[in-house]
C-alpha cells in the first residue's frame, strides 16, 4: 500500500548513522557502492568499525543536543544501527531532518513487553507472558504461566544477557536479582522445533519487500549459524513472511525490520522479538543474495526502489565469536568461503569480531 510518494535522496547525498558497530560500517560500505557518503554519531571513538570506513565522524554522547544539532543539518537523513537509541534523541533529529525508523518503532522495540503485547494486539502469537516488577510478582507470575519459563529485562537485552531460566526448583528472589533489572517479562519457555527470522525492507511510500526465511542456530545465546533458505514447509515460510511484513506494515517502520521467530513443533509460528535495522541472520544476503540486506537498507532509507530479495544459492553464514576470528588465514584458503570482518581489535570472549558466508 503506498501511502505517500517518496523523492529519492540522490547519490552523493549523505546518511547520518546512529550506532557505530559492524552494522553500521557495512551500511557505509553498500552506501559507498552507490556513491552515498555516511556520517557516524557515537560516543564511540575514531576506531570503532563503522567510523573507520566513514566519510566523516561524530563522537559526542546520545544527549548532547549541540553535537545533534550541528550533525542534523550536515546529513540529508539520518538512519541508526542500534534500536536502543534514546527515543528523545531521534524525536530531536527527526523534527530537523528525516529520520528512519521513528521514535514511535523505537519505543516498541527497545522493550520486550510492548514489543509482545503489540504483536498480539495484531493477532500474532508469542510465547505466554507476564510483566514483573519485584520478587512477590515473579511468585505470582511463575504461578500463572509457570515452568520452564525465563526471566529477562524488559529492556537493553541481547544475545542472552539479563535472562534467567526458572524451573521447579528454581530459588525466585535469587533469580530476580540475578535478572539484575527493576522490571522483567516472564516467558513461558516455547519447546521449538526451530528458529527462524525473517527480514523486511519498507520505503516511506508503504512499499515492501520481505527475504525468505531463514534458519538461525545459537551457542551460548549468540547467534552461531544461519542456514539460508530455512528448510521448512512453503507455508510456513509463507506465515513467517506474512508476520514479519504485518509487523513492519503495523509499526510503520522506515529502513529494515528483522523480526526472530519460533517454529513449534505443530507448525505455529511466535514472535520472539523484532529489530528495525540491519540484522545479523541477514549477513548471508552479501554473497548469497540479489540484493544484500545493507544495500537494501539504504535503498530503504534513500527512496530507491527496493531490489529483488532471492537467494542465488543455499548458503549458510557462521558468526567469529571470540578467538574463532584467528580461524582467518584457514578461511581465507577455503575456496567458496567470504570473509567479512570488523576491524575490531580484541577478540574477547562473546564478542562479534567478523562473519563467513559460504554456499552450501
Ligand atoms: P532473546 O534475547 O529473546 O532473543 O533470547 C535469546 C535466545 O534464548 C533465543 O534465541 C532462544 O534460543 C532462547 N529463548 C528466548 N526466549 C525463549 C522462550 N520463551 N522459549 C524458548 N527459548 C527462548
Amino acid at each position: 500500500m503506498r501511502i505517500a510518494d517518496v523523492t529519492p535522496l540522490p547519490p552523493g547525498s549523505t546518511i547520518g548513522m546512529l550506532g557505530a558497530g559492524q552494522l553500521g560500517r557495512m551500511t557505509a560500505l553498500a552506501a559507498a557502492n552507490l556513491g552515498y557518503k555516511l556520517h557516524v554519531f557515537s560516543p564511540e571513538g575514531p576506531d570503532s568499525p563503522c567510523a573507520q570506513v566513514a566519510a566523516a565522524r561524530t563522537k559526542a554522547d546520545w544527549h548532547d543536543r549541540d553535537a545533534l544539532a550541528r550533525f542534523a543539518a550536515a546529513v540529508d537523513v539520518v538512519t541508526l544501527e542500534w534500536e536502543n537509541v534514546p527515543t528523545a534523541t531521534v524525536d530531536f533529529l527527526a523534527a530537523r531532518v528525516p529520520t528512519y525508523p521513528a521514535a514511535s518503532v523505537l519505543a516498541v522495540a527497545q522493550d520486550r513487553l510492548r514489543e509482545k503485547s503489540f504483536a498480539n494486539s495484531l493477532g500474532i502469537g508469542t510465547a505466554p507472558f507476564r510483566a514483573v516488577r519485584g520478587a512477590a510478582e515473579l511468585a505470582d507470575a511463575v504461578a500463572e504461566i509457570g515452568a520452564p519459563s525465563v526471566l529477562k529485562s524488559t529492556r537493553m537485552g541481547y544475545d542472552g544477557k539479563g535472562q534467567v531460566r526458572i524451573k521447579a526448583d528454581t530459588s525466585l528472589p535469587d533469580a530476580w536479582a540475578e535478572m539484575g533489572a527493576d522490571e522483567g517479562i516472564l516467558e513461558g519457555w516455547v519447546a521449538f522445533d526451530l528458529e527462524i527470522s525473517v527480514i523486511v525492507a519498507r520505503r516511506a511510500d508503504g512499499e515492501m519487500a520481505a527475504y525468505p526465511a531463514v534458519e538461525n542456530r545459537h551457542r551460548n545465546g549468540i547467534l552461531d549459524v544461519t542456514i539460508a533458505p530455512a528448510a521448512i514447509p512453503p507455508e510456513t515460510a509463507a506465515e513467517a513472511g506474512r508476520i514479519a511484513t504485518a509487523l513492519a506494515e503495523a509499526l510503520g517502520v522506515v529502513g529494515l525490520l528483522a523480526v526472530e521467530m519460533f517454529v513449534t513443533p505443530d507448525g505455529r509460528v511466535l514472535v520472539n522479538e523484532m529489530a528495525p535495522r540491519p540484522h545479523n541472520s541477514g549477513h548471508w544476503t552479501q554473497d548469497f543474495c540479489q540484493t544484500s540486506q545493507f544495500e537494501q537498507f539504504v535503498r530503504a532509507i534513500c527512496g530507491l526502489p527496493l531490489g529483488p530479495t532471492g537467494a542465488t544459492c543455499p548458503c549458510s553464514m557462521t558468526n567469529l565469536i571470540g578467538d574463532d576470528v584467528d580461524q582467518w588465514p584457514v578461511l581465507l584458503a577455503e575456496p567458496g568461503a567470504k570473509l567479512h570482518l570488523y576491524g575490531k581489535g580484541e577478540g574477547r570472549p562473546g564478542r562479534k569480531m567478523g562473519h563467513v558466508n559460504r554456499p552450501r
